[in-house]
């Protein structure tokens, strides 16, 4: 049998291998809302030490999209724009956790008590 063909596999990307490429990989939503969105995280994430690896040298960094922005402006206009917008509404929900993927596998401390 042949490889049957999907349509629509790709979401309307045009490059689907630089959209897996790791290299432009972002921070998991997870790992932002357990630790970066921490108060104390936060503040030091906010104020990093000027890194010349970085873009911007790592000046204006936003927290919610775990990316750094070359320009103070650059900055103020992402997080006034509809990408940004849709981070926060996904952060806004709880992570995905490991109790979470017991529960679902029945493994959790809910079905213990019952
Ligand atoms: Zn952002």
């Amino acid at each position: 049998m042949g490889r049957l063909r999907r349509s629509r596999a790709h979401h309307a990307r045009r490059d689907v291998h630089r959209a897996s490429r790791t290299r432009v990989r972002t921070k998991d939503l997870d790992q932002i809302q357990l630790i970066d969105l921490d108060p104390k995280n936060r503040a030091n994430l906010e104020a990093q030490p000027i890194d010349f690896d970085t873009p911007g040298l790592a000046q204006h960094y936003c927290v919610e999209c775990a990316k750094y922005y070359e320009t103070d402006h650059a900055l103020q206009s992402h997080w006034k724009s509809k990408v940004h917008k849709r981070r926060c509404k996904q952060l806004r929900e709880p992570a995905y956790t490991i109790e979470e993927a017991e529960r679902a596998a029945g493994l959790g401390r809910e079905t213990k008590k019952v």
